[in-house]
């Protein structure tokens, strides 16, 4: 059988560790410091659920509360992991931000959303409680995962949420 494709974008404010987690999981290494501005797609074969799939991670630069959208960013994409730092409230209201213009830009009611906080390893300046994260989740109704890509943990968790959020919603796609 051939491998299901699944594209999904990884957003969030910059510097949370977006790219960190993808090369994490595709690379199984972590990188202290890789360049912000890149915008790479890195694709991974996983098997899961004994299912074959071709994951394509798109690694955006990054938003803030002025970022505008490209309309591709509405079509293209199976499903979107949006990531904070628990270690920074700013990135907390930026996520917010993300998903209301995400779920207004594609006029879906149902969007596969990973929500994931990470840094966990830094908890001494954690700002972003793990209940505050969970609230925030169960109100878009996606499913939340708390990361640390430096020590490696949950990042396979995340990644294999994503595609269970994907699979959940295929078939019953509604419009608004
Ligand atoms: P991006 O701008 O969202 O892609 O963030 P990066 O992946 O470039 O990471 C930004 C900075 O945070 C870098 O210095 C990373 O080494 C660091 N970083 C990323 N993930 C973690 C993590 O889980 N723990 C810690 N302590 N640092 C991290
Ligand atoms: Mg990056």
């Amino acid at each position: 059988m051939p491998s299901k494709q699944r594209k999904i974008a990884m957003m969030g404010y910059r510097s949370v560790g977006k790219s960190s987690l993808i090369i994490q999981f595709v690379e199984g290494q972590f990188v202290d410091s890789y360049d912000p501005t890149i915008e790479n797609t890195f694709t991974k074969f996983i098997r899961l659920n004994s299912t074959e799939y071709e994951v394509k991670l798109v690694d955006t630069a990054g938003q803030d509360e002025y970022s505008i959208f490209p309309l591709q960013y509405s079509m293209d994409f199976h499903g979107y992991v949006l990531v904070y730092s628990i270690t920074s409230s700013k990135s907390f209201q930026i996520v917010q931000i993300i998903y209301d213009k995400l779920l207004d830009m594609i006029g879906k009611i149902h969007v596969p959303i990973v929500l994931v906080g990470n840094k966990t390893d830094l908890h001494l300046e954690r700002k972003i409680s793990t209940e505050e994260g969970k609230r925030l989740a169960e109100k878009w109704k996606a499913a939340f995962v708390e990361t640390s890509a430096k020590r490696n943990e949950s990042v396979t968790d995340m990644f294999h949420a994503i595609l269970s959020e994907i699979e959940r919603s295929d078939g019953h796609i509604q419009e608004k």
